[in-house]
């Protein structure tokens, strides 16, 4: 794949100590093409999915597949908010579809999250807890929302913010992709300008569950994008690592 200047990118993705297979999955794309890439730009992707055995790692590889090739499809929307939008309609029904097919697969879902950057524009589209982070000027600011129902809790006065983590609900989630015919991502009312220096960080639970945000911002701004995600993985397995861990980290350089 080209890899253009402007954005370094490194993306890792670990079973963690505690799981026999990686549920999740992750997708960085560039187009060959560069009059594509002015239109489209890059694109990155994490998913965490959920369900039996086999579902969960299915849900998520199909689901970024899917948003990816749809993402790219000629024929989607001119605004690149918008074509995500659409490729996240495509990749609920494609998992949708596959978990009413087969009988091993019903009911799995997946976390989606993907972002757009096109020139110094940043689109993004969310369903579910996995994360995405900016950090700009030494400040870490989380640009998506959980759908769980401990956030949910939390943001009712049910649950105090220091119990979230300790909840043992707090994997429920309360929007996921492909478990129902429809889903609806959370998107920026506009897109966002970013800076040179500024970092974004995709990631699933199995990252930000382990750490604190100032961890977070300590590793990410120490650090360029692949020894970053090797530090950030490092850190979630040398706290306990339950969980799958997945990082995508893109800097504008
Ligand atoms: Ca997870």
């Amino acid at each position: 794949m080209k890899m253009r200047p402007g954005v370094e990118v490194a993306g890792l993705s670990d079973v963690g100590c505690q799981r026999d297979n990686n549920e999740d999955s992750y997708a960085y794309w560039e187009p060959e093409d560069d009059a594509i890439f002015q239109r489209l730009g890059r694109l990155a992707i994490v998913a965490d999915g959920m369900g039996g055995t086999e579902g969960g790692q299915h849900a998520s590889r199909i689901a970024v597949e899917t948003l990816l090739e749809s993402y790219q499809v000629a024929d989607s929307a001119d605004d690149p908010q918008q074509r995500l939008i659409n490729a996240f309609a495509d990749a609920n029904a494609s998992v949708h579809h596959q978990a009413q097919e087969n009988p091993a697969l019903r009911g799995m879902g997946t976390t989606l999250t993907a972002i757009a950057l096109v020139a110094n524009r940043l689109y993004f589209a969310h369903v579910g807890d996995s994360r995405l982070y900016l950090l700009q000027a030494g400040e870490l600011r989380r640009l998506t929302h959980d759908h769980s129902l401990v956030a949910r809790l939390v943001e009712n006065g049910i649950v105090r913010p220091e119990d979230a983590e300790k909840h043992p609900q707090k994997h429920v989630l309360t929007a996921a992709v492909g478990v129902t015919d429809a889903v609806q991502p959370d998107v920026p009312d506009e897109p966002l300008s970013l800076e040179r220096g500024d970092i974004l960080l995709l990631c699933t639970d199995g990252l930000w569950g382990q750490m604190t945000d100032s961890e977070i911002v300590g590793l990410l701004s120490s650090k360029a994008p692949m020894a970053a995600c090797r530090a950030l993985v490092d850190l979630a397995k040398a706290h306990g690592g339950p969980d799958n861990i997945t990082v995508q980290v893109a800097k504008i350089v």
